[in-house]
């Protein structure tokens, strides 16, 4: 394995080209400390590492109208060339960040309006650190190396340590997952967790502050055939050439395409909680999953000496703790488990503990209508347990530019306006 991975971080051949079925633009060599091999191990006090910013607010301002959608040629700088195709994004989240990056990168306009950009990523509150996997990674380097570089410098590696399913009363092992021979022998990155404030200031910086209209919040589009134009809450109105829903899971333009459908509840209410913990095995384990009756509890190292932990427990959605109460009702929730979940619970202070009630929605395979299509949550949402929600959101992201580009390339081709519905729809 170890010369698999030697091979795969440093020869240069694997570096320069797509290490992965997404297609990296030729230009941009990766850098090595990009590659599983260099990135470093989020253990103990090494891995302290202070935000360097504060997030990026960013004020509104009034879009003008687009101009008239034609194709565009090279400047011949070897940047991409202008694309007069606007193109609006409803919610600044994971998915809206890194399509509007994608955008951006193949040469489009892009307005971005986010209801509430301190809200962090449609976790709300909840602003705990996501595990972004080796498959988002991979879409992210193809996107754009350096941001790739960025968070994966950013984050903890755990997908370099033993990760898996626990028995949650004896802790004893029931699976180990291996997430990192399959990565490294694919040249893809290993899996990372990040800080959601840090994911984001790192994608709306490298998004741009004229990109993105923080206080925006999205009620209503009008799409009619030639152009889309949205409305926001504050009366005002901006047109593009086509709208992107990537508002979340409770997503106004999926509504307002599809109509309204509850979303499902997954029987579980969840509490999440940080500590400021160092377990004696974090050397060797990334994270773990402790399985019980009706119940279970997982871990992650998040870095800088803190550990990460939900709670999840069957019950009907809308409980509510008394003050001060989740910490109790947790341990006695949690009574008899393993020292691995009990210490966590124990070692994070009541004003720590979040709870929530999880949701998810059905499937479906059609993401939009028109010149208006979804991405991420909005068309997929999906329950926290793969650790994919955001990871898709991502790979969404990727696709959903690089059709749009093609579209664009085809327009150039064949001398005719770019057909926006059928790429959307691919
Ligand atoms: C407990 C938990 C743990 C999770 N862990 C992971 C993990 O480890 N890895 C992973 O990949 N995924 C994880 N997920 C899932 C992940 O959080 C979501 O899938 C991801 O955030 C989806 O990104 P998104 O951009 O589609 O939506 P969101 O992140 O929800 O972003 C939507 C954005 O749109 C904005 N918005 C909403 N409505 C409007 C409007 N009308 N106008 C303007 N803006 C609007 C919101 O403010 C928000 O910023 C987890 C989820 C939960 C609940």
């Amino acid at each position: 394995m170890a010369s698999t991975l030697c091979y795969n971080s440093l020869n240069p051949s694997t570096t320069a080209f797509s290490r992965t079925h997404f297609s990296v633009p030729a230009n941009k060599e990766l850098p090595l400390d990009a590659s599983p091999l260099v990135g470093y191990k989020c253990s103990l006090g090494c891995r302290t590492r202070k935000q360097r910013r504060k997030v990026m607010y960013v004020k509104g301002a009034v879009v003008e109208a687009p101009p008239s959608v034609s194709p565009s040629s090279q400047d011949g700088s070897g940047a991409p060339s202008k694309k007069s195709l606007r193109v609006l994004v409803a919610g600044g989240g994971i998915g809206g960040l890194v399509f509007a990056l994608a955008a951006k990168r193949k040469g489009f306009e892009v307005v971005v309006f986010e209801k509430d950009m301190s809200a962090i990523r449609g976790e709300g509150q909840y602003r705990g650190p996501i595990q972004i996997q080796s498959n988002a990674l991979a879409a992210l380097e193809a996107i754009d190396s350096e941001v790739a570089e960025e968070v994966m410098r950013s984050g903890c590696i755990t997908g370099d340590r033993i990760n898996g399913l626990v028995d949650g009363v004896s802790g004893s092992w029931y699976v180990k997952f291996d997430t990192f021979t399959p990565a490294v022998e694919r040249g893809l990155p290993v899996t990372r967790v990040i800080s959601r404030m840090v994911l984001q200031e790192i994608l709306a910086r490298a998004v741009g502050e004229d990109v993105i209209m923080n206080a925006s919040n999205v009620v209503n589009f009008v799409d009619d055939g030639s152009k889309v134009t949205v409305e926001l809450e504050n009366g005002q109105k901006y047109e593009g050439d086509i709208l992107v829903g990537a508002d979340g899971i409770w997503s106004k333009v999926r509504k307002q395409l599809f109509g309204p459908k509850e979303a499902v509840y997954s029987g579980y209410t969840c509490y999440t909680g940080i500590a400021d913990f160092v377990p004696a095995d974090i050397e060797t384990v990334g994270y773990r999953v402790f399985l019980g009756h009706k119940q279970y509890f997982v871990s992650s190292d998040v870095g800088a000496g803190k550990m990460q932990w939900y709670a999840f427990h069957k019950e009907p959605p809308g409980g509510v703790d008394g003050p001060n109460g989740k910490k109790q009702r947790l341990l006695k929730i949690f009574e008899g488990w393993c020292d691995n979940a009990v210490d966590l619970i124990l070692a994070t202070e009541e004003n720590e503990i979040l709870r929530r009630d999880i949701y998810d929605r059905i499937p479906t395979l059609t993401w939009g209508k028109g010149r208006v299509t979804l991405l991420g949550d909005s068309v997929h949402a999906m329950q926290p347990n793969m650790g994919q929600g955001g990871c898709m959101a991502i790979e969404d992201s990727y696709q959903l530019a690089l059709e749009l580009d093609n579209a664009w390339e085809q327009s150039i081709k064949s001398g005719s306006p770019i057909d926006v519905d059928s790429s959307l729809r691919r």
